[in-house]
């Protein structure tokens, strides 16, 4: 059993650290619930492995991710929020408060919860791929396409993901690949269409990605077609960009067991908010929402998340 004294009681737990969850941490510090986040594997999240971020208001002239999840950080710590390295490896929400563990050694008890542990862009797992990641290799084409203006770029991913970024992309790029394993995609059939229409998106059916090349960032990639078949054949294109857009994993699994989540894994809150199925448990960010993933609706997410712990801390007293 753990002593009284080692337990650490929080009023206001705040569990990841990309926009949504410092966002959180500015309004519930500056409501005085003394916040304390829990930054996670990748402090400052998702944005911190993208390079510019052009579509946040507010930074005319852009600002690149590690900067931005810096002075989110800090205006955060301005108002006395406790950022702390660590990862949340258990909780037991069904008791009150709150009881979670850190790394796997410190105890909390949380009277709130703020979850905001965001979402992983999946990977297709090529050693290529990791050498690349930030000079030719991106998981968010509205976040990087831009910097691929005129040129040539694959997308991987036969999903709605896929088919918008490929359809984003269309719109800045010379040409662009979509490389679908199957003979069909997964998407909508109104993003589908829209593919279909779009001149400059080339489907490559049927192609399993298997090497990035280039001297300088990505120049090119080899395929494989019809694996398996008779017809299996080798294929390179070439091409400045490489996007993944083959699903992202909600990084909620540690919460699954009370939380209620949809059968990918997002946690379900209630429309428009951030309420979960526990009471004084909000969520906020890309581990809810699996449509947008934007820094901006992330943020707001995060400032609705730290009202409403407020408002249930304050009907708690
Ligand atoms: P999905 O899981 O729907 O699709 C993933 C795609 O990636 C599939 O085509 C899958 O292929 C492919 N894939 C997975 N692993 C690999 C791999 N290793 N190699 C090659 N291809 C691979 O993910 P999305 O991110 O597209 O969508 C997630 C959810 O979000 C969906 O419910 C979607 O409808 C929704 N969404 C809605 C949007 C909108 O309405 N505007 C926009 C974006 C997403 P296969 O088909 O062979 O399994």
């Amino acid at each position: 059993m753990e002593s009284i004294e080692n337990i650490e009681r929080v009023k206001c737990l705040i569990i990841g650290s990309g926009p949504a969850g410092y966002t959180a941490g500015i309004y519930a510090s500056r409501a005085n619930l003394n916040p304390v986040v829990y930054e996670g594997l990748q402090p400052g999240g998702q944005l911190t492995t993208t390079t510019e971020i052009d579509n946040f208001p507010g930074y005319p002239e852009g600002v690149t991710g590690n900067v931005m999840m810096g002075e989110l950080k800090k205006q955060a710590e301005r108002f006395g929020c406790d950022c702390r390295w660590g990862i949340v490896t258990e909780v037991n929400l069904n008791e009150r408060p709150f009881k979670l563990k850190v790394d796997g050694n410190k105890d909390i008890e949380a009277d709130s919860v703020i979850i905001a542990t965001g979402a992983t862009a999946k990977y297709l797992g090529l050693e290529s791929e990791e050498k690349y990641r930030g000079s030719g290799v991106s998981a968010c084409a509205t976040c990087d396409g831009f910097f691929y203006r005129g040129k040539d770029v694959a997308v991987v991913g036969g999903g709605d993901t896929a088919c918008e970024e490929a359809s984003y992309l269309a719109g800045l790029c010379n040409k662009v690949y979509l490389i679908v394993r199957k003979d069909f995609l997964r998407a909508s059939k109104a993003m589908q269409e829209r593919v279909l229409r779009t001149k400059n998106i080339e489907i490559l059916w049927e192609h399993n990605t298997v090497e990035l090349t280039g001297e300088n960032g990505v120049e090119g990639c080899t395929l494989i077609s019809k694996v398996g078949t008779p017809m299996e054949k080798e294929v390179k294109i070439a091409i400045d960009g490489f996007f993944l857009a083959i699903g992202h994993h909600p990084n909620s699994d540690v919460f699954s067991h009370y939380i209620d989540t949809d059968e990918q894994g997002y946690i379900l809150t209630q429309a428009g908010t951030p309420m979960t199925n526990i009471k004084g448990v909000f969520a906020c960010g890309d581990v809810q929402d699996p449509n947008y993933r934007q820094a901006i609706t992330s943020a707001a997410s995060g400032c609705q998340a730290a009202i409403e712990a407020e408002r249930y801390l304050a009907e708690m007293n």
